[in-house]
């Protein structure tokens, strides 16, 4: 099988170092096996997402000298194939509609002796997973859209889909331990999809084989996979990949302005420094 990778940024700010890194790798990963390296924007957080930084993310790859092979249909434009996803997942009776408010998760919360916590933080308490079925139908009859996500029913998906494993480089046979993270959120209030479901679907239908990331979304894995076996979508390897770090030994997050690769070209550093600076 030939090998296809991608690099995933979301049109949410400039890239950085930590970005540069990533595509870097994806596309090490695919030109050494002579296969195809493709883009794809990950833009379905709207409040967050600015047309201008579609561009700028084009134009820093290609200063940084990253060649894409294509470039893939962004998330905003696949919401209907989102939507048949989450039918054959209700379909499966392991979606629930969730009414709740952060703060009244965060009441409930406080309100437990001890609340489980994932890898995520605090786990849902399972309020609206255990209204009744006239409970249910009153509220979803009286709420509008965005008063509603829908969230997988942790336990039940995962006895479906029985023991699962993924390959990651570098490291052991995984087995998938979705149940840590509990009934998380599947269909979001303000769009109808989520990174979990949007990132598992896209990277099935556009045939990625290796996803390669940074180690900051190794536990999503557990997830994914989950989901790929839900949906029987094909399953590909992965390769978690360090994570850049500034000199305190903390991860780059996008308000580190002073290390947008933007930044560092008008400090007259060069595509090359930087790459070698990255070890490509
Ligand atoms: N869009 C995600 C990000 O900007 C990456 C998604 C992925 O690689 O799974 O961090």
């Amino acid at each position: 099988m030939s090998v296809v990778t991608r690099f995933a940024p979301s049109p949410t700010g400039h890239l950085h170092l930590g970005h540069a890194y990533a595509a870097l790798f994806a596309e090490k990963c695919a030109r050494q096996a002579n296969g195809r390296f493709l883009l794809r924007m990950e833009d379905i957080d709207s409040s967050r997402v600015r047309d201008e930084y579609y561009t700028a993310i084009r134009e820093d790859l290609q200063w940084l000298g990253v060649r894409w092979d294509d470039e893939l249909p962004t998330q905003l434009t696949r919401l209907d194939r989102y939507k048949e996803a989450i039918e054959s997942l209700r379909s499966l009776s392991v979606l629930y509609p969730c009414f709740c408010t952060r703060k009244q998760i965060a009441n409930e919360l406080a309100n437990l002796p001890s609340a489980p916590h994932g890898p995520d933080g605090a786990i849902y308490p399972g309020t609206c997973r255990n209204l009744t079925t006239s409970e249910r139908a009153k509220k979803l009859n009286t709420a509008s859209e965005d008063e509603v996500s829908w969230r997988l029913d942790m336990k039940r998906a995962s006895d479906l889909a029985g023991e699962l494993h993924w390959q990651d480089a570098e490291r052991d046979d995984q087995i998938a331990r979705p149940e840590q993270f509990g009934d998380i959120i599947l269909v979001r209030k303000d769009i109808a999809t989520s990174y979990h479901l949007s990132v598992t679907i896209d990277d099935a239908d556009q045939g990625i084989t290796l996803v390669t990331r940074g180690d900051d979304l190794f536990a999503s894995t557990h997830i994914h996979r989950l989901l790929q076996a839900l949906l029987k979508l094909p399953v590909p390897t992965w390769h978690h990949h360090r994570l850049v770090t500034d000199d305190h030994g903390q991860r780059l997050a996008k308000r580190d302005k002073a290390r947008s690769l933007r930044e560092l070209r008008d400090q007259g550093i060069t595509p090359q420094e930087i790459r070698a600076q990255l070890g490509f």
